[in-house]
């Protein structure tokens, strides 16, 4: 059995302003063969899961070809993801032939040259290798799913929660369903149910109602041994395209008409909760006064407008600033500004900075904020998260950090690079201790919550801006479908025939 791995996963807020050039993706890191199981075999990611489940068989081939990650931002440019694709249909048609491909992919790509740039990869893929390979798509739950991509692959998996502590479950699922189809086992038949609905970002936690209440519901129709596969997709709101929102596969044995049924069946559940599925972020200025005055400490702030995971700049100042103007400190927060990171380092620890932080990369996310104090740590913005952790991924890197106590009570850090709050390691690297602190502010929605929740005495969801923001009716979508939940409330669904 010849068995190929390739993909490459982003997750593409067209409202973002910085685009994913072919720079930003080298940057990053193009794996290529034993690279892509060194950086991987370790973590809980995806192609971990994968791994693990191949390893159980003999005889297998196993090549990993080309394999790349870049954080969410803006589209990807034309020459970065012709790039991409060019490569992995050039490795595919070279080294071939193959029995099984894995496409590591996030599934809410979009590029400037294809707006469902996830299914353009399927159906390049699948006309190298023809209809007799057996193509495995791993999907995040953000994806937004197309037709194209379920046409152009056997199976398609996604996972099932968020944050996504479940990747390398679902990806080891979809390994086995891939070799029990080699062996004749199964003959998997897919359906995808798209309603034309929307959850916003702040109902989109797993553990949460109603999304915990529909995902247990779609479990139970795997109680039919006929049903391979359900998922629950939450899709992702600020990628613009036709195909965003949320969609319902479900994967049988040689069962198309079970297939649509058992799709259209959970589907319909969650157009039913449609309206607990969106709602509103918590006003900052009330969030920060209850957190000032609570008793116990940390209470947490989820910077909704600027989720660094969702692509954006990492520098927003809008709490810091409304902090200031409420007369609160005593905040722990990340900040993206590799400029003031550099000055600090030339000046070194134990120096005093001046200096205006964060609000730099682009319109959206506040002005610059002015703090002065002294500089407590440089680290190289590199740790290692153990624990379980939104994507499974073991190594994070914030680029050169420097941690700052400021003279009026707060605790800043300063990383070169966007910074996601998925680790409390983040801070305790730079010699800071989230628990010493009566505020932490986390740039992100569902990502920090495995990291920050055991320890929040309360959490709060913030209404800031950003390209992020919670307020989905801010954007000027132009390519999504029209109408759909929440935008036009009246938006009727019938299931198709
Ligand atoms: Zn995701």
């Amino acid at each position: 059995m010849r068995v190929a791995i390739a993909g490459f996963q982003h997750e593409t807020n067209s409202f973002a302003k910085v685009s994913a050039s072919l720079p930003k993706w080298i940057e990053a890191g193009i794996l290529h063969g034993d690279e892509i199981v060194n950086e991987y075999k370790e973590s809980k990611a995806t192609i971990a899961g994968i791994l693990s489940r191949l390893a159980t068989e003999s005889d297998i081939e196993l090549v990993p070809l080309v394999f790349s990650r870049l954080m969410p931002m803006g589209n990807i440019t034309a020459e970065a993801i012709t790039h991409l694709i060019d490569e992995i249909v050039l490795l595919v048609r070279e080294q071939g032939p193959w029995d099984i491909v894995f496409l590591a992919q996030h599934g809410a790509a979009v590029s400037e040259l294809y707006a469902d740039t996830d299914g353009e990869v399927a159906a390049r893929v699948r006309a190298i290798v023809g209809p007799d390979c057996i193509i495995v798509t791993n999907l995040d739950m953000h994806a937004n799913v197309s037709r194209k991509v379920v046409a152009n692959s056997d199976i398609v998996k996604v996972y099932q929660t968020n944050p996504h502590l479940d990747t390398f479950e679902r990806a080891y699922e979809s390994a086995d369903l891939a070799i029990r189809f080699y062996n004749g086992e199964i003959r998997p038949t897919s359906y995808l149910a798209t309603p034309p609905l929307v959850a916003n970002i702040l109902k989109q936690g797993t553990d949460d109602r109603p999304m915990s209440d529909l995902l247990e519901f779609a479990k139970t129709e795997l109680n039919n041994p006929s049903v391979l596969s359900v998922s629950v997709v939450e899709g992702y709101p600020y990628s613009d395209v036709p195909q965003m929102g949320m969609t319902f596969l479900a994967i049988t044995d040689n069962d198309a008409d079970l297939a649509k049924t058992v799709a259209n069946r959970i589907a319909m559940r969650a157009w039913d909760l449609r309206e607990a599925l969106n709602g509103v972020a918590t006003s900052t200025d009330l969030a920060l006064t209850e957190a000032a005055a609570n008793p116990e400490r940390p209470v947490v702030l989820f910077d909704v407008g600027d989720n660094v995971g969702a692509g954006t700049p990492g520098d927003s100042t809008f709490v810091l600033h409304a902090s200031r103007r409420l007369g609160i400190t005593g905040l722990l927060q990340a900040l993206c500004d590799p400029t003031v990171v550099a000055q600090c380092i030339a000046l070194g620890v134990g120096a005093k900075i001046d200096a205006e932080v964060g609000g730099k990369a682009d319109e959206m996310h506040g002005d610059p904020f002015h703090i002065s104090g002294v500089i407590s740590a440089i680290t190289d913005g590199k740790y290692a998260e153990t624990k379980p952790s939104h994507g499974g991924f073991l190594f994070y890197n914030d680029g050169p950090s420097v941690a700052i106590k400021t003279d009026d009570g707060n605790s800043i850090l300063l990383t070169s690079l966007p910074a996601m709050s998925s680790s409390i390691l983040q801070f305790r690297n730079a010699g800071l201790e989230p628990l010493d602190h009566k505020i932490i502010v986390t740039k992100g929605v569902h990502s920090p919550r495995a990291a920050y929740e055991p320890i929040a005495k309360k959490m709060y969801w913030l209404d800031t801006a950003g390209a992020s923001t919670a307020a989905l009716e801010n954007f000027a979508y132009s390519h999504r479908r029209v109408p759909m939940y929440p935008f036009e409330e009246d938006t009727t669904w019938v299931l198709e025939d």
